[in-house]
């Protein structure tokens, strides 16, 4: 997994939160202080090796391979142009989002079928990943009310519905317990986030 040098805690847990070693959730302050980390020393932030920024589905990938690190403009044409040429769909947060397609290897992407959910990396309680609602992306990280709970929250998920109105959500398990009643699929599980009811205390 790529990463900035010194952190080595990186864990993707399958939608599982990441729990510290006395077994309870990570708190609201190691979740700041990570993110304080990730701004002050990721130029280019990486979610792990099979996000959409490594793909050969990716366009850009496919034009450019990978953006100079140190030249802004190199990496603003980077995310800007980067689209999936298999689910056909902007990918906006192109090193934090993934699906099971993922490919590093050209070849391998002649005549593939999409499958299962597109995933971002959601709000974080340790690395976590949330399935998008079919091609729209959730929006993580934003200020909302959630439709689930009625809590406000400044780091919340919102998501544009098809009659371009927004729900809100205050954490992942939310937002997946949400996401669960529009899609049928059992492996998806809510109960595997944080429970907001505990992270805000
Ligand atoms: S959505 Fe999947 S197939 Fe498309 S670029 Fe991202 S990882 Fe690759
Ligand atoms: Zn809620």
């Amino acid at each position: 997994m790529a990463h900035s040098a010194g952190w080595t805690a990186v864990a993707f847990l399958g939608g599982r939160p990441r729990r510290d070693r006395s077994g309870r959730s990570c708190k609201k302050s190691t979740r700041l202080a990570f993110r304080a980390f990730v701004r002050s020393r990721c130029l280019m932030p990486n979610g792990g090796p099979d996000c959409c920024g490594q793909c050969a589905f990716n366009r850009t990938i496919q034009k450019i391979r990978s953006p100079n690190r140190t030249d802004e403009s190199d990496r603003q044409e980077f995310w800007n142009n980067s689209y999936c040429t298999l689910r056909f769909v902007k990918l906006t947060k192109p090193f934090w989002t993934y699906c099971a397609n993922y490919s590093h290897d050209a070849p391998k992407i002649l005549g593939a079928k999409a499958t299962g959910w597109i995933f971002a990396s959601g709000i974080y309680e340790g690395y976590v990943r949330i399935p998008w609602h079919g091609s729209t992306e959730p929006m993580v990280g934003v200020p909302t009310t959630c439709s689930v709970c009625g809590r406000k929250t400044e780091s919340g998920i919102e998501l544009t519905t098809s009659d371009d109105s927004s729900l809100g959500f205050c954490s992942n398990r939310h937002y997946v317990a949400w996401w669960r009643t529009q899609h049928n699929d059992p492996a998806i599980c809510a109960d595997h986030f944080a429970d907001p009811e505990e992270t805000s205390k």
